[in-house]
């Protein structure tokens, strides 16, 4: 679908042509801080759809509050990534979110205040104040969403192309040099080609990799494997964050009840009543997320099921305080009100993706990366909650300045249909191939993984690679190979990695892990010419 502002023929003899693959948080932003420069957004789904950033529960986190600075927020951000966070990084987010959050309210994002109208500053876990800026409770995803929304639709310098999937990142020498997309939502038989001189990745995460997760279908690793296979190098791949309460209603993707719940004082019991995380941790419900996650996995996987009791907590109060949470219980004729939620943890969140810097710069010259693709460092091995849409909205602003400051002069050739051997436009991403995938992730690579499961994955991923030779599920399986080898690897277990045949954290694996796909693919090649394990 396009939309008013796409107009083609205005491209002719603009020779700074800047492509945003992604219009989630970081690429609507990106956008929004470029202007008036010209800039065409690429979209998967129709911008507000398909992306993370609308279903953002809690907030945002900004030291803004009395009492907080800076230094704590660094200090709680580089608690939770256990060890490898890169605290350079991480302080200039933080210094540059207040200013950011001043950037989002000036676009009309109508966040919480109190009564005299100063931002209202929630509390979640690991968090060691309140500086959570959130909208009516659950709501920040999507209320931050439509306002930018609006302002990119009243930004004449912003195209916006939606339904356009981005398969390919072309490559000439040094530079990339545009993208290569498939019209109707990816349905269409030909491709075009966009030249361009900048190219800002923002494709989200890699939540489809797994069978059971909370985000949209659109985070299946596309930009992952895109950047791999251009050549980027990808950083901490292995660490993937699953989310502890995902409510478990056979939805696919499973609904999130918000861990705000839990900061509320929800519990987690089993269905014999008993509050399992207090034997776990001593922060209980409040334990980092990976703790908690375990926790709950264990009870799911013994059969004991998991619940996530509000009824104290929240109460009679539910339906006002957190109405998506109520709306996704409801329809599946739950009363959280009553009623415990039953959960399961799902796959939320990668830590790892695309290695930048800390002006969103790739490995690759003319290639830049914000939001949740990429691997800043800030995250370490475990994000601490609601730093994401901080990531995003920082780089993606640290990213617009460095490209207006310099843009790389690769050769520009025209648009045109790049109809060819990848001609294929069957949906990959609902395909028996990708299910099998998906499974084999969540079975293999997940919540708790052994080198003997990892190895299982490897193989499984180099033997559907061998049969389904589709540009998109290339991309898809590159991602997850990058994943498996990098967890492989990582003989210890740290953050949202955790291996239970290495349980301990290992001074030796305190550093991030580099990667690049021939390098994952030679390791590969390793674990295809060895024994089974
Ligand atoms: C349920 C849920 C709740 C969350 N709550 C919070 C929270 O409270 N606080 C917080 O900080 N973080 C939260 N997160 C994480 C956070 O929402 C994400 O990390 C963040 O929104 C990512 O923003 P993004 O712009 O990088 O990606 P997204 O918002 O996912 O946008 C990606 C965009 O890229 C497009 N795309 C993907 N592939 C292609 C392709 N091949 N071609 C073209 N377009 C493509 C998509 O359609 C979409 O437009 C939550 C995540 C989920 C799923």
């Amino acid at each position: 679908m396009l939309t008013d502002h796409f107009r083609p023929q205005s491209f002719n003899g603009i020779d700074d042509i800047v492509i945003i693959v992604g219009g989630g948080l970081a690429g609507l932003f990106c956008a929004l801080k470029l202007a008036p420069r010209p800039v065409t957004i690429l979209a998967a789904a129709p911008i507000g759809y398909g992306a993370s950033s609308a279903w953002a529960q809690g907030g945002i986190a900004a030291a803004m509050s009395k009492g907080d600075t800076f230094e704590k927020h660094v200090a709680d951000t580089v608690a939770a990534g256990a060890g490898i966070v890169d605290e350079k990084m991480t302080r200039m987010m933080v210094a540059e979110g207040p200013a950011r959050i001043h950037d989002l309210l000036e676009f009309g994002v109508p966040f919480d205040r109190d009564l005299e109208g100063k931002l209202l500053l929630s509390r979640e876990a690991a968090h060691s104040e309140r500086r959570i800026v959130r909208v009516k409770g659950d709501m920040a995803g999507k209320s931050i969403m439509e306002a930018l929304i609006a302002a990119v639709r009243n930004t004449p310098s912003i195209r916006v192309i939606e339904g356009y999937v981005v398969e390919e990142l072309v490559r000439e020498g040094r530079f990339i040099s545009g993208v290569i997309a498939r019209p109707d939502a990816g349905q269409s038989k030909s491709r075009v080609s966009f030249p361009a001189r900048a190219v800002v990745l923002c494709s989200g995460g890699v939540g489809h990799l797994y069978a059971v997760t909370t985000n949209p279908w659109e985070s299946c690793g596309q930009g992952v494997g895109m950047a791999a296979r251009a050549g980027a190098i990808i950083a901490d791949p292995e660490f993937v964050q699953f989310h502890p309460t995902a409510i478990d209603i056979g939805k696919d993707p499973a609904p999130l009840a918000t861990e705000a719940l839990r900061g509320d004082g929800a519990t987690l019991i089993n269905s014999e009543g008993r509050r399992f995380m207090l034997d776990i941790h001593p922060d209980g419900e409040l334990a980092p997320r990976d703790i908690v996650s375990r926790g709950v996995f264990a009870e799911v996987q013994a059969g004991r099921g998991a619940f996530l009791d509000c009824t104290k907590a929240v109460g009679r109060h539910f339906p006002e305080m957190f109405p998506t949470v109520y709306a996704s219980c409801m329809a599946a004729g739950i009363d959280p009100v009553r009623q415990p939620i039953p959960v399961t943890p799902a796959v939320h969140y990668h830590m790892g993706g695309v290695l930048t810097d800390g002006e969103g710069r790739t490995s690759i010259d003319g290639l830049w990366a914000a939001g949740e693709v990429t691997s800043t460092g800030v995250h370490g091995a475990n994000r601490l909650a609601s730093n994401s849409l901080l990531e995003a909205v920082v780089f993606a602003a640290r990213i617009a300045e460095n490209i207006k400051g310099s843009l790389p002069a690769p050769k520009l050739t025209a648009w045109g249909d790049n109809a060819g051997e990848n001609d294929d436009p069957v949906t990959v991403e609902d395909s028996p191939p990708f299910k099998v995938l998906r499974q084999l992730m969540s079975d293999c690579v997940g919540v708790v993984r052994t080198r003997e499961s990892l190895t299982r994955a490897i193989r499984g991923i180099a033997e559907l690679e061998r049969t389904n030779k589709r540009l998109r599920f290339a991309n898809i399986a590159t991602t997850a190979k990058l994943i498996a080898i990098a967890a492989l690897q990582r003989t210890e277990s740290r953050g949202g990695h955790f291996r239970a045949d290495c349980p301990d954290e290992r001074p030796e694996w305190r550093r991030r892990t580099y990667l690049t796909l021939a390098q994952a693919e030679r390791l590969a090649a390793e674990v295809a010419e060895s024994e089974p394990a």
